[in-house]
């Protein structure tokens, strides 16, 4: 329960629920939409279902709101660490293309 922004929460039927239930019990919020939840969910729903891939992109920073995808800011910077600098700058890269790809892909639908 709680966030909105055009998510629409997964409601348990409560009939085949596992013992403890992450809905139920867990008051787990899961977009029925996006399938967004907690770490993969967006600050404002995509409206369409996203891939494992994205979800992925999703957790590392790529987010959507005011209706196009954008790259959350990490608040990380690139200096010194030589190992950390190549996954940040391909993650980040990875970001981009994403992003360019959903809103494109969005464009055209
Ligand atoms: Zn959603
Ligand atoms: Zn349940």
């Amino acid at each position: 329960m709680e966030p909105s922004n055009g998510h629409v929460e997964h409601i348990c039927a409560g009939t085949d629920c596992p013992s403890w239930c992450p809905y139920c019990d867990g008051g787990l919020f899961y977009c029925t939409v996006c399938q967004g939840a907690e770490g993969t969910l967006t600050k404002e729903c995509p409206g369409v279902s996203i891939s494992n891939d994205d979800q992925e992109l999703i957790m590392h920073g790529l987010d959507y709101w005011d209706g196009k995808w954008q790259s959350r800011p990490t608040g990380k910077t690139f200096r010194n660490d030589e190992g950390s600098l190549v996954d940040e700058v391909a993650r980040a890269f990875a970001i981009f293309v994403a992003t360019i790809r959903l809103n494109e892909k969005e464009a055209s639908t």
